[in-house]
């Protein structure tokens, strides 16, 4: 018979021989201040099971880990001695609330799951194009008109719904006592239509908007020569810090068309006062000064990778790897080689909003950065939510892939086999949680399968404004060499 796996379990002496009968009530927590920050041992014997931890933290990874054991081993423990500690120290996962809404309860569930994995980071996407979901009191249209998106792709289906301040406050509490820390991310300056459509000082061309109705990298993007753009993220980000007490705010800077900025005449003032030459300096002014507003307030800032291409930018800045072609996969090495401080979520790799023919999750466990590991601080997988309007399907989509990123984030030595072998015992306590997990049978779909699935996903969600987002990047482009 195999020996059942432990899903993330560094330093492990097991006897399997030697069974012991067990009291849930007899376990003995110990202080040991040797042990690193989130660090535990567990040790078992006739007598008892002992905990030793570090922290607080630490403490309770160790119990995340004796319920593992007794999913595993549920009348007779083995004897064995465990000394784990994580890989890394950020260990997060990402939902999109704004393409779809999912309600508290829904995420929950969720949030539960991660803290089971031992995931300490909830990164929450608030803020983009197709809706606005976080509640800013200074600013009540966000919610009133940004949160409503009349229909989506000509369906005629109302999407909408925000969180209100009183219901973040109850999930950072879910989540403080699971010692998973809570990101917001307020996307700047792209990805900004819905705040343009409540606010149209906030664009170039002051037109009235409506939040976007489909998807793409759309132009509406924050106005950075404006003073109302800078008072406006300034106010929105007082009230965002006042409402999460962790360290990082994530103010996102991906996939910003700046083709309005090439003409605007406040945009072109403020390149010329600030002695900026290109449009991608201006975008590094614009997240340096809400970088450096955010250091005074105390805070750490993350940023997307592909918003970070100029020189000038901020050293602080945490950057998001996501966006792994080869020439911003060039730039991150060079970046993280000077010190920077990194997270990585290579989207082809465990972006899980991709079905499995795209990303078997075979792909998702054995990605290798291409950075030096020490000075990597994490791994994290994102689940956007464009094509996911149900937490169903989100679920399908994320379990087992989110498990594969989490024993990335923990385990120092992977291994492929041995964790499919942990995911039999563990699908029991996904399904135990009414968890919408995908059968293993499907994770890893074979060749034919694969293409099937591919076709499928790209047929649905090649439409003509996505095939236009392409084009207006295109004319950016010539226009910028024109100027
Ligand atoms: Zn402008």
């Amino acid at each position: 018979m195999a020996i059942p796996m432990i899903p993330q379990v560094n330093n492990m002496i097991i006897n399997v021989k030697n069974l012991f009968v067990y009291d849930i009530n007899n376990i003995i927590y110990t202080y040991n201040d040797n042990l690193e920050i989130e660090g535990y041992k567990i040790i078992t014997s006739q007598e008892n099971i002992t905990i030793e931890y570090g922290s607080d933290k630490g403490k309770f990874y160790g119990q995340k880990t004796l319920e593992q054991l007794l999913d595993i081993y549920p009348h007779k423990i083995p004897e064995m001695v465990i000394h784990d500690y994580p890989n890394y120290s950020y260990r997060g996962f990402m939902i999109d609330s704004c393409r779809h809404f999912f309600t508290i309860a829904e995420i929950k569930k969720q949030i539960e799951l991660m803290s089971l994995l031992k995931m300490n980071v909830f990164h929450w996407h608030l803020t983009d194009d197709q809706g606005w979901r976080i509640e800013i009191k200074k600013y009540p249209l966000l919610t009133s008109k940004g949160s409503i998106r009349k229909q989506t792709r000509n369906d005629n289906k109302e999407v909408s719904g925000y969180y209100t301040q009183t219901e973040i406050k109850e999930m950072i509490t879910y989540c403080q006592k699971r010692y998973i820390d809570v990101i917001p991310e307020i996307d700047m300056p792209g990805h900004f239509t819905a705040a343009c459509s409540c606010y149209p000082d906030l664009l170039c061309t002051k037109e009235e908007i409506v939040v976007a109705e489909h998807f793409g990298i759309l132009p509406n993007i924050a106005c950075a020569g404006r003073e109302f753009t800078y008072q406006f993220c300034y106010d929105v980000l007082d009230e965002v810090c006042a409402l999460f007490p962790f360290d990082y705010i994530h103010i996102g800077g991906d996939e910003a068309l700046k083709l309005n900025w090439l003409t605007c005449a406040d945009c072109l003032e403020k390149m010329k006062k600030e002695n900026l030459t290109t449009p991608e300096e201006l975008e590094t002014y614009f997240l340096n000064q809400m970088t450096t507003y955010l250091t005074t307030k105390g805070k750490k800032v993350i940023c997307w990778n592909d918003g970070m291409t100029c020189e000038g930018i901020n050293n602080n800045i945490i950057m998001q790897y996501w966006k792994d072609d080869k020439e911003h996969t060039t730039l991150a090495v060079d970046q993280v080689a000077k010190g920077r401080k990194t997270i990585v979520s290579p989207f082809k790799n465990y972006y899980l909003d991709y079905n499995y023919g795209i990303t078997p999750l075979k792909t998702t466990y054995n990605y290798q950065h291409p950075f030096d590991h020490d000075l990597i601080i994490g791994v994290e997988a994102p689940m956007w939510t464009e094509y996911v309007s149900a937490i169903d399907r989100l679920e399908y989509l994320v379990y087992p892939r989110l498990l594969a990123v989490a024993e990335r984030g923990w385990t120092k030595i992977p291994n492929y086999p041995d964790f499919i072998k942990s995911l039999h015992v563990f699908q029991n306590r996904l399904h135990s949680m009414g968890i919408n997990g995908a059968p293993l049978s499907a994770v890893n779909p074979f060749f034919l399968k694969r293409w099937l699935l591919r076709l499928s996903f790209y047929g649905s969600v090649v439409d003509k404004n996505i095939i236009k987002s392409f084009q207006l990047l295109y004319e950016y482009k010539k226009k910028k060499r024109l100027h």
